[in-house]
């Protein structure tokens, strides 16, 4: 185990964590919320550093991010552990159940070693995904660092729990993040996810302020966030706090996990959801976990050209030439376009 960063230590060998905004108290021989931050006699470690649950080459569409360096590989990789508890949890096996075996089980890697991998396999990222990288944030930071004096890009793919002096440290090596918001009524993030809905607008915010490059995605489960006006809140926070140019995935829900009886998200409902974030004056609304579908690919938003086709993740065509519309020649936001 490793020392872990950002808490404080308190009376009685009790200590406050400083990660995410749970900013856990957390008594001797007990853990956070985490379940990966454990205090010892005073001393706070962390369980998530040096082994990882998972190391796959994905598209970087797949995380999902469209307007950073579309069409790269981004090496992902992820430990065990989440500091939300979503019932509707679509990695629940890694990220909600976590016997002590799985956090032990994990392969060792160096981030040393994770920089080598990326470039080895050709990728231009590494991802920090699948499950929150804001609890291995150690690991993830010591990584990042190497990643890019190698030149290679970092991304987080984030619930926005993380506390500002988390981001502040991890800004000037974080390249991109894309945040779920996963709701826009706090009850439901009490209820259902665990956590508050507010630390996540602030956060959203602050992301854009750092400069990092940011695309947000809401996935929408029927009876829980479909609600219309719901969804208008939500469309007109990222069009008016964050930027019309932020892309904005709408995913749609399949069962899983405590919300394995619920059906999946109507199509009309995800067709709804995309009309609505248009009208709030999004540029770019994608919808997400559909096999394939129109409105995956990048049009202009000013003359409608068509600049990037996607399909299953993959981009078939980029006609963008130096970040611009090759018809009207506007500029198309992102990085790496
Ligand atoms: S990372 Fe968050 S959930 Fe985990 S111990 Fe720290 S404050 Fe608690």
């Amino acid at each position: 185990m490793k020392e872990a960063s950002l808490y404080f230590k308190l009376d009685n060998s009790k200590v406050q964590c400083n990660l995410c905004a749970h900013h856990c108290v957390i008594k001797t021989g007990k853990k956070g919320i985490c379940k990966v931050r454990v205090n010892h006699e005073g001393i706070l470690y962390t369980r998530a550093y040096g082994k990882t649950i998972a190391q796959h080459v994905d598209p970087v569409e797949k995380k999902p991010l469209y307007h950073f360096f579309p069409g790269s590989k981004a090496y992902s990789v992820a430990t065990p552990g989440c500091n939300f508890h979503c019932r509707f949890c679509q990695n629940w096996d890694i990220s909600q159940i976590i016997p002590d075996t799985l956090l032990e089980s994990g392969y060792p890697a160096t981030p040393e070693q994770i920089v080598r991998s990326a470039k080895q396999t050709g990728c231009q990222s590494i991802a920090y995904t699948y499950t929150e990288p804001t609890i291995f944030f150690e690991y993830s930071y010591d990584t990042a660092q190497i990643a890019k004096k190698e030149g290679i890009q970092n991304i987080y793919v984030s619930n926005g729990y993380m506390t500002f002096e988390m981001l502040e440290i991890m800004a000037p090596f974080l390249d991109a993040i894309n945040v779920d918001l996963k709701a826009f009524r706090d009850e439901t993030y009490r209820r259902i996810i665990g956590a508050r809905l507010q630390p996540v607008l602030d956060n959203l915010k602050k992301i854009k302020q750092l400069g990092i490059w940011l695309e947000v995605t809401s996935l929408i489960i029927p009876g829980i966030n479909d609600d219309p006006q719901e969804i208008r809140d939500m469309a007109a926070f990222v069009a008016d706090e964050l930027g019309r140019d932020v892309p904005w995935h709408i995913s749609r829900f399949f069962p899983s996990y405590n919300m394995s009886d619920m059906p999946p998200t109507p199509l009309q409902t995800l067709q709804m959801a995309k009309d609505t974030g248009f009208e709030a004056g999004l540029q770019y609304v994608y919808p997400g976990n559909v096999a394939s579908h129109e409105d995956v690919h990048t049009k202009c938003p000013q003359c409608r050209h068509l600049l990037i086709r996607r399909s299953h993740f993959g981009v078939i065509m980029n006609h963008i030439r130096d970040g611009l519309c090759p018809e009207c020649g506007m500029k198309i936001s992102g990085v790496g376009m």
